[in-house]
């Protein structure tokens, strides 16, 4: 099972450690490979520097910058932190100038072809010489997968960014190993087969595309029954082949999923809505236990809590079984949140951060966007975890239709009021997600062209389109003298998966 790139080379992918836990269990031989982070390190360990200075400087300083990532006090070195990740993702993005591709650290740009064209997808798969990674693939991943000799390639596909460079790999792995299956699946493929968009003429690489957790096709194609189906999804995670790897981060992170799909599922223009995904949660004593085992035995730095939004009880359980390590994940504005009592708990528990859909300040947004979000309740939450240490990464979003420019204004009044309560913010303008039933009274056009497109521009029934909203984030919000602070804190790249660091470090 491969993780191709690029994908922030901060921890572990989930998907494939799941998918390990569960066949190993059965039996299942299998070897999880993160090509995302081997790529990255093989394409720093043979740069083609460019003779300017910033390439020469930070061509001197990479052994620095990759200790400083690594360090556990990052936090304690922001600047040092961030001269490092601009000059790591200068040398990578460099390096492609001479094509139309840019990869950089967490980001992959083609200037011809988009991961939102099946065409593209095709040709990508044709062409692996083009891509950055071809090297890598050359001479290390092809060669460690055909001494291993698999039945099976699994190819965990999760976010656009890594779509081209799987199919290149896909490209090569048919090439040469033509007699092996090659499964693709991963968050962006059930994205895709979910919203009716399958990439089309990809039959000649890839056998099978899987929608959802993949482990229980995974199974069934390796003719393993029913019984074990049922069971699959309350395996443990199997971390063995990815643990001792050197991601960029203080130590270990182990991502921890405790369940599919979101409680709550009533937001307007959530996928989790408008596909009605099932919620299906780990029991959850044995959530907490499995978290306590894998901590024992990977010893994390910080747990990565990866659900859409940890359930009131998760969190309860969570409060009353330390895992035993500081973790961090999403949470909605709410019960028990409501409670300082509760967020006390939280905090002596190893809670360090929690992250917060606000979605916007103003109460009519979020009645329109079915948040259940109420602005009294949302300043106590924020009270209640600054008090009692818990940083917060507050996420909002500008453009709804829901929205226009007074309710904005309304949101950066809200944030100004609160600023000593949000450690870190992430500023979204909104895409129209084309599949969303919440669209069809919208005018809708093209947005991203191509026959995978998940989003769509709209006629904004308030006139408040997306250049008005990016100048107003950019002259107004950006510029208030309470934003600035927080917008600095943030990590660059890395985002929330290191702000827990920061946090901790400005604590
Ligand atoms: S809480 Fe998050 S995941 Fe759940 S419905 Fe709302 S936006 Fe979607």
């Amino acid at each position: 099972m491969i993780h191709p790139p690029v994908v922030k080379p901060g921890e572990p992918p989930a998907g494939v450690a799941r998918l390990a836990g569960v066949l190993r269990a059965d039996g299942v031989g299998c070897a999880v490979i993160d090509a995302n982070l081997e790529g990255l390190y093989f394409r720093l360990g043979h740069l083609r520097v460019g003779d300017d200075t910033w390439s020469r400087r930070a061509q001197r300083h990479l052994d620095d910058h990759l200790t400083v990532l690594r360090s556990a006090d990052i936090g304690r070195q922001a600047d040092r932190y961030r001269r490092a990740v601009a000059d790591l993702g200068h040398l990578l993005d460099s390096e492609g100038r001479v094509s139309d591709v840019r990869a950089g650290l967490a980001d992959y740009r083609d200037a011809r072809w988009s991961p939102l064209r099946s065409r593209d997808l095709r040709r990508a798969a044709r062409n692996p010489e083009r891509n950055p990674y071809f090297a890598y693939y050359e001479a290390q991943l092809l060669p460690r997968v055909a001494d291993l000799q698999p039945a099976v390639v699994g190819i965990s596909i999760n976010f656009l960014s890594q779509a081209l460079c799987a199919f290149a790999l896909i490209g090569l792995l048919r090439r040469r190993l033509g007699a092996a299956r090659i499964v693709i699946g991963g968050g962006l493929v059930t994205s895709w087969l979910r919203g009716g968009r399958v990439p089309s003429g990809v039959d000649e690489w890839v056998e099978q595309m899987v929608e959802g957790p993949g482990e229980a096709h995974l199974l069934q194609s390796m003719g393993h029954g029913d019984r074990m189906l049922r069971e699959c999804g309350r395996r443990l995670p199997d971390y063995n082949d990815l643990a001792a790897q050197p991601y960029l981060s203080p130590g270990f992170i182990l991502p921890f999923s405790a369940g599919d799909g979101c409680w709550w599922r009533r937001c307007a223009f959530c996928p989790e809505r408008a596909e009605q995904r099932p919620f299906r949660p780990l029991p959850h004593s044995l959530a907490v236990g499995q978290l306590r085992h894998l901590t024992a035995v990977t010893r994390p730095v910080l747990i990565h809590l990866l659900d859409n939004a940890l359930s009131p009880a998760l969190l309860k359980a969570l409060a009353a079984h330390p895992p035993g390590a500081p973790w961090y994940g999403f949470a909605r504005i709410g019960h028990p949140l409501d409670d300082p009592e509760a967020c006390r708990r939280l905090a002596a528990a190893g809670c360090v951060m929690l992250k917060l859909g606000l979605e916007s300040g103003d109460q009519g947004v979020l009645d329109r966007l079915q948040k259940g979000v109420a602005l009294p309740t949302a300043v106590r939450v924020l009270d209640n975890l600054r008090r009692a240490g818990i940083a917060t990464y507050v996420y909002l979003l500008f453009g709804t239709p829901a929205e226009d420019e007074a309710a904005a204004l309304r949101t950066l009044d809200f944030v100004a009021a609160h600023a000593t309560a949000i450690s870190f913010l992430n500023l979204a303008i909104f895409n129209l997600p084309l599949a969303s039933p919440d669209a069809a009274d919208l005018t809708v056009s093209d947005f991203y062209p191509g026959d995978l497109a998940f989003y769509g521009d709209f006629v904004h029934p308030r006139g408040w389109d997306r250049a008005k909203v990016r100048r107003f984030l950019d002259r107004r919000f950006k510029r208030h003298p309470a934003v600035q602070p927080i917008l600095r804190r943030d990590p660059p790249i890395f985002t929330s998966n290191h702000a827990p660091f920061f946090a901790a470090a400005s604590g």
